[in-house]
């Protein structure tokens, strides 16, 4: 029987990437072989409960949203949420998942839409990175950037550049929540002319920092 090592389920407002304001149910996984600098989700690391796939979809609700974010910890750490994203799709659920670069996408269904978190110098992880699952995004998937101070901000500009990731898809920059204010990331953005989306946690200015998940 297929089984998933879960945090917790919620449902909520999305706070990130182009999905911004959907209700959404959230889907997190225990686990993360990465320890970001900002990681928000510590709590996500080891605690977890074993449920089967059957037993985590009688939690959804099609009705209340069809939109579902399978989220973490890294999911990819956990083989079997390859088939669980594909279940939620043959379900018609509309799935995004939020993973760290730090583990293949090759084998996820191709209907699911990746937010792919390319890790910068600030996060201490960015020697992560896998290069080669940038040519495997699909042009609706989304690139994220958590921009930590100045210098993240030129390390994101010149490793877009680097590796061209304009060609293929959008690219989000995001400000670390409490280390680079969103004003200064703006003021950067514009100055700078990048076609990329200035993202803020919307769930964090809606609900705080400890409740917005
Ligand atoms: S990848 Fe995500 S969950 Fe893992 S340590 Fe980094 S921020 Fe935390």
């Amino acid at each position: 029987m297929s089984t998933l090592i879960i945090n917790e389920i919620f449902y909520s407002i999305q706070g990130e990437s182009s999905r911004t304001g959907l209700p959404t149910h959230f889907v997190r996984l225990t686990g993360c072989p990465l320890r970001c600098s900002y990681c928000d989700t510590e709590y996500a690391f080891i605690s977890g409960t074993k449920m089967t796939f059957n037993e985590i979809i009688s939690q959804l609700n099609i009705n209340m949203t069809k939109f579902v974010t399978i989220t973490g910890g890294e999911p990819l750490a956990q083989k079997s949420t390859l088939d669980f994203m594909k279940k939620l799709c043959d379900l018609e659920y509309s799935v995004s998942l939020e993973t760290s670069n730090c583990l293949s996408i090759e084998d996820i269904d191709p209907r699911v839409s990746i937010i792919l978190d390319v890790k910068t110098p600030g996060s201490k992880e960015e020697n992560k990175n896998i290069i080669t699952n940038y040519q495997r995004l699909k042009s609706s998937d989304e690139i994220k950037f958590v921009i930590c101070n100045l210098d993240d901000f030129n390390w994101a500009v010149d490793y877009m550049n680097q590796h061209k990731l304009y060609n293929y898809c959008s690219i989000l920059f995001s400000p670390s929540y409490g280390e680079m204010p969103l004003q200064q990331l703006a003021d950067l953005i514009l100055n700078n002319s990048l076609q990329v989306r200035l993202q803020t946690q919307l769930h964090k200015t809606i609900w705080g920092e400890i409740n917005g998940k």
